[in-house]
């Protein structure tokens, strides 16, 4: 049985340096799938997706709200064809019920343990218009190392500079940040992937550049300490979300290969400074990711805002406007006081303002989006500091490695 499984294309946030990261939903999902089913994998974003074939099954994996679009295009073009259609992904478990009489079925949850089902379905002609397992969780031990070979390795690069393969240690958060939908996605419960699966995952990634997907590694201490002990003696470098504040903590991500983390920040507060001194006094770099236009926010406070990322010396930093998705807690509170301006799915791409600021204007807000894009970059653009990171991080490897 043939399957194709797309990755749709969408339009990149303005004003950062266009690469492309090897996807990571798709190469999950085909691990989970039988091993009679044939893929074929197109990341619409770096190869031409044709629509003229007529594969058993078009799997279509939709991370983000601003792939919908282009998904609902390829679904309507291959059930055109009588092609049947499944969707799943992060935005289409937030979406399910819109987007449900575009397609013949959507997969709402994950996919572990649950596809040979699917396939069976597919063989009788019989799929389901919803599968839904949103809230039962797949077992994580049942996550297995997912299937990159199915990638196309040669269009992950940028300017000859091989990008990071993505890997997750585990699923959940128990936190319940405002701007993110992981609550919704039954995500409050952390489920760490044994660390076994993990090493083995990670030893079989023959890049030695590796970006840890999960929400965030600050769950539990002594999990964390325990994956990156097991994780030095593979020598890879990495990058994650946060990882948490604790001498011992960090010294140990350290050792293990972490390179930089990405660091929410929202305000100048004694907090972020500290955490960010934390990090670079452990040699591991910092990436801000500051999200603009919250209710603290006005144009003065952003302008602030930014002149405190210079002070800190962070590393680099990638600003978006706050953005309402659907079924976060920012979207209840914005709704309810009837400050939602668009729903169109192509604008939540996180550099257009799609809700009205308490404090600001929308063009204000748009406004200063380029303010801080520009200001942080102004002595050095965001391409030479990334440059300066792998540089420093090549260097790092090369005595691990060698050492
Ligand atoms: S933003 Fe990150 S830390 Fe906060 S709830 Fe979402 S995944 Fe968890």
């Amino acid at each position: 049985m043939k399957w194709k499984l797309i990755y749709p294309r969408w339009r990149k946030l303005d004003r950062q340096t266009p690469f492309n990261l090897p996807p990571h939903g798709p190469v999950v999902f085909a691990a989970a799938c039988p091993e009679d089913v044939s893929l074929e994998f197109v990341d619409a974003n770096v190869q031409d997706l044709v629509c003229d074939d007529r594969p058993d099954l078009v799997c279509l994996s939709v991370m983000l709200t601003a792939q919908l679009p282009e998904a609902l295009r390829i679904a309507a073009a291959y059930r055109e064809r009588g092609v049947p259609v499944l969707a799943g992904g992060i935005a289409v478990m937030l979406h399910h019920r819109e987007l449900r009489p575009y397609v013949d079925s959507v997969f709402i949850g994950e996919a572990e343990g649950r596809m040979a089902a699917v396939a069976e379905d597919v063989r009788r002609g019989a799929l389901k218009p919803v599968y839904d397992y949103l809230s039962s969780p797949a077992e994580i031990k049942l996550v297995g190392t997912a299937r990159r070979e199915i990638l196309d390795r040669r269009a992950y690069t940028y300017r000859n500079v091989r990008m990071v393969d993505l890997v997750h240690a585990s699923r959940g958060c128990r936190f319940n940040c405002f701007p993110c939908c992981t609550g919704y996605l039954g995500g409050r419960v952390f489920r760490p992937r044994p660390i076994d699966r993990v090493v083995e995952e990670v030893a079989s990634i023959e890049n030695d550049g590796l970006f840890f997907v999960d929400n965030s590694l600050a769950q539990d201490t002594a999990w964390e300490e325990d994956l990156f002990r097991a994780l030095i003696p593979l020598k890879k470098r990495w990058v994650s979300h946060p990882i948490e504040e604790n001498d011992r903590v960090l010294d140990l991500a350290y050792q293990a290969g972490c390179w930089y983390v990405y660091q929410a920040v929202f305000d100048t507060s004694q907090t972020i400074r500290r955490r960010i001194r934390r990090y670079h006094d452990h040699g591991i770099k910092v990436e801000a990711t500051v999200i603009l236009g919250t209710d603290e926010h006005d144009v003065d406070g952003i302008k602030r805002l930014i002149d405190f990322l210079l002070e800190v010396e962070l590393d680099l930093a990638e600003f978006t406007i706050l953005t309402p998705f659907a079924h976060s807690p920012i979207r209840a509170k914005l709704a309810a006081e009837g400050r939602i301006l668009n729903d169109r799915y192509e604008d939540y791409t996180c550099d257009r303002v799609v809700f009205r600021p308490l404090r600001m204007t929308p063009e204000e807000l748009r406004e200063m989006y380029d303010y801080a894009w520009d200001t942080f970059y102004r002595h050095e653009s965001q391409e030479l500091k990334m440059g300066r990171l792998f540089i420093s991080a090549f260097k790092r490897q090369r005595e691990r490695v060698g050492g």
